[in-house]
């Protein structure tokens, strides 16, 4: 991340976390949306290292990582943080864990949170202390999603603070489908996962045989 300007308004940064397993287009193209509707100044892919509620990803975390760098290589506003990646502290990374120390590091810097649906799960470590830490949250509707359901989360999050869920931006993106899991189906189908991640990380995926041996 790169230092802002002395004297200047805040740096506005987006963390997008996420599995990335692997990244594909509508991780890209939800960071490009909300990035422009919020006015970020960077939107920062933060590849979850050993996510809390998920079974383990079968692909490395450098894997995950080195995809979510090649997706974006060519988009000067995102950057990619190996933060979670790299934390040899916690069994399992929480995004309060993670943005607490990013905040240390960087107190210049406003951060917002970008999600999907994973807003509703009622497992996220103190939520409502990471809504204290953020400019805004960014729930993205997802296909299927619960419209209502996912602001009544937050609400329940928020814990009736009105100047928490006050934070909460709801973003309708250009709906994409696509998910990692249907990527991981298609590699083990041996179907083509052309138009659907950038070219680059699926020629990544077929050269270190990613997902082959998978099962679902
Ligand atoms: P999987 O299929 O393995 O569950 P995923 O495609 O949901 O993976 P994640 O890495 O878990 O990918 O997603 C990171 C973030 O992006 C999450 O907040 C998720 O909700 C959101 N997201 C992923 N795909 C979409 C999509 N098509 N539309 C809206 N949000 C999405």
């Amino acid at each position: 991340m790169s230092a802002s300007p002395a004297a200047s308004a805040p740096r506005r940064v987006g963390f997008f976390g996420g599995t990335f397993n692997p990244i594909h287009y509508a991780h890209l193209r939800i960071a490009e949306e909300v990035g422009d509707i919020a006015g970020l100044d960077e939107i920062m892919f933060v590849p979850s290292g050993t996510p809390p509620h998920r079974d383990k990803p079968q692909v490395s975390a450098q894997q995950r990582l080195e995809m979510v760098r090649l997706a974006i290589a060519d988009n000067p506003r995102f950057t990619l943080s190996s933060i979670e990646v790299d934390d040899r502290e916690h069994q399992c990374n929480y995004t309060f864990d993670t943005l607490s120390a990013l905040k240390q590091r960087h107190p210049e810097v406003q951060f917002s949170l970008i999600c999907g649906s994973d807003v509703q799960s009622q497992k996220w470590y103190r939520f409502d202390a990471i809504l204290e830490m953020l400019e805004a949250l960014y729930v993205v509707y997802r296909p299927g999603d619960d419209a209502e359901g996912m602001a009544a989360a937050v609400r329940r999050h928020a814990g009736g603070d009105e100047r928490l869920f006050a934070k909460y931006h709801w973003v309708q993106t250009e709906g994409l489908t696509v998910s990692s899991t249907l990527i991981r189906s298609l590699v083990r189908e041996r179907r083509s996962l052309r138009y659907l991640l950038p070219d680059a990380v699926a020629e990544y995926i077929h050269k270190h045989s990613l997902y082959g041996e998978l099962r679902s």
